[in-house]
């Protein structure tokens, strides 16, 4: 471990939220060099059990761990702790813990392409998981998820091994950008103390790591805030050290969540004590103007993440199906492959492409800023105002799953152990009034706080005439809440809990 010998708290006059790591128990935990590790382990004898059970296992889907505990549990605790904390399974991430052996193995190995270094293959692996997930029913199957938790865990290992950079996580992972985008809601964020000291910081470590073949020692002079005074700090490095931020974010540049996976290795690189998790207002990076770079390849996957909310509920109510059989018709193709491809090529790639260029232009024309703005800018100045939508959106959908049978995992690890699952005890479902308060709480939540976003965002870029500009996207949000709503009071398939239920 590389931290300096006696480094004091650092701050400077920013307003700070509180320091999460300086809560008692829990923030010893976080900074202690394995308190990750503790989560991980735990996370991975999880996931190795989903793959025990899910290849040897009964192969129905609601008494098997493999497909309660990703298609009920997980998503439904990943969208919870999203709003109330943050980017919690990433922390604790089982697939990282190969991929840290690899990266160690790595230090001398190549960086991902340039060109790839982008967010284009996330959205196409967003689009593969959610096309899998139905085409293959991958709910309905504990063999199929388990070694989709087995190819998570090859994938993440041989990338890391591969490249310098956590390239995964940052640009292929499904489950983490979906975590990565909605961490942007979230009421923390990675933030630094005190911008001086980063100035006169040498080694960069919460970047740079503090990990070394060898040890190697040296001095940093590291201003006192307040005081003309240096203070002289020892700082070593080891293989005792913590590697860098592995997707390359710097902490004093940080503004945003989306490509920090809470992994915490800056606050434990970090040599000067510098660096620290803090509550923030929540989704605060989504309403100033530079926090999210302005590109194609972010605006589209956020705007696409939120469509892929409504074609993942609309997938399991009974108008897809009459769909898919009227296209099937109607175009005369038998194949399920293509009509699902077709459905989901149009609802998750091509309405989002389309309706954000749309009314980006119809946002120029109508302020009269074509000239001034590209459409790529006006679609990246909006973007970020369709994370609360999308979010809501998944919540409802994850909640529902969640509260049909929120006790079910008792009685199957109770067989998995071994024991007789109580399922009488535990199949209880919350009332579907509750549900369905909840699921409407959320649409409108997200609606509400999407309209309050694109309306600042309005404000800002064109003052008087904000309320022309805000027309096309206040629809959208509309339309989609719409929609969703709708899909949400259908009869919806109760996946993973059907035999139980149905
Ligand atoms: S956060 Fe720490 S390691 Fe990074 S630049 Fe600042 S003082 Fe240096
Ligand atoms: S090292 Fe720090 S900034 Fe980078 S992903 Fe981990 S917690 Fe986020």
């Amino acid at each position: 471990m590389a931290r300096a010998a006696g480094a004091d708290r650092l701050t400077d006059t920013r307003a700070l939220g509180r320091d999460v790591l300086e809560l008692p128990l829990l923030g010893r935990l976080l900074r202690w060099r394995y308190g990750r590790l503790i989560f991980q382990t735990l996370l991975t004898l999880a996931a190795l059990a989903l793959v025990v059970d899910g290849l040897s296992g009964p192969q129905a889907a609601a008494r098997n761990l493999a497909t309660v505990t990703p298609w009920v549990h997980y998503r439904g605790f990943v969208v919870l702790a999203l709003l109330l904390a943050g980017n919690l399974f990433c922390m604790g991430c089982p697939f990282t813990l190969p991929r840290t052996l690899a990266k160690r193995l790595s230090l001398g190995g190549r960086r991902f392409p340039q060109r790839l270094r982008n967010k284009w293959i996330a959205i196409g692996s967003l689009f593969a998981l959610f096309f899998l997930y139905e085409y293959l029913d991958l709910w309905a199957s504990p063999w199929l998820t388990a070694w989709l938790i087995l190819a998570y865990f090859g994938a993440s290992f041989v990338m890391e091994a591969l490249f310098t950079e956590s390239a995964f996580c940052k640009y292929v992972c499904p489950l983490g950008s979906f975590n990565l985008v909605y961490s942007t809601l979230s009421p923390t964020q990675i933030e630094v103390r005190s911008h001086d000291v980063c100035a006169t910081c040498v080694g960069k470590e919460c970047v740079n790591g503090s990990y070394a073949r060898q040890t190697l020692v040296r001095t940093d002079a590291i201003p006192i805030v307040g005081s003309d005074e240096q203070r002289q700090l020892e700082v070593v490095h080891g293989p005792e050290g913590t590697l860098g931020c592995g997707t390359e974010l710097f902490a004093p540049q940080i503004r945003s969540n989306l490509d920090c996976t809470m992994c915490l290795d800056c606050v434990r690189a970090c040599p000067h004590d510098n660096v620290s998790l803090f509550s923030r207002a929540p989704g605060r990076e989504l309403g100033r103007a530079d926090s999210w770079p302005r590109r194609w390849d972010v605006s589209l996957l956020v705007m696409a993440l939120a469509f892929m909310g409504l074609s993942n509920a609309f997938g399991m109510v009974p108008p897809y199906y009459e769909l898919q059989e009227r296209l099937a018709l109607g175009l005369g193709i038998t194949s399920e492959f293509v009509v699902l491809l077709l459905i989901f090529g149009v609802v998750n790639l091509l309405l989002p492409l389309a309706v954000g260029v749309s009314a980006s232009y119809l946002t120029r024309r109508l302020t009269f800023s074509y000239k001034r703005d590209s459409i790529r800018d006006t679609l990246a100045a909006y973007a970020p105002s369709f994370a609360p939508i999308g979010f809501g959106i998944w919540f409802a959908h994850y909640s529902f799953h969640l509260l049909v049978g929120p006790g079910l995992i008792v009685p199957v690890i109770q067989e998995f152990f071994g024991g007789v699952g109580d399922w009488q005890t535990w199949s209880f479902s919350v009332g579907a009034w509750l549900i369905g308060i909840i699921q409407l709480l959320a649409l409108l939540g997200g609606f509400f706080w999407s309209m309050r976003l694109a309306l600042n965002i309005s404000l800002r870029r064109y003052r008087r005439k904000a309320w022309l500009a805000i027309l096309p996207w206040a629809a959208i949000y509309l339309l989609m809440m719409s929609a969703a709503w709708q899909i949400f009071t259908l009869p919806m398939e109760m996946r993973g809990t059907l035999e139980l239920f149905g």
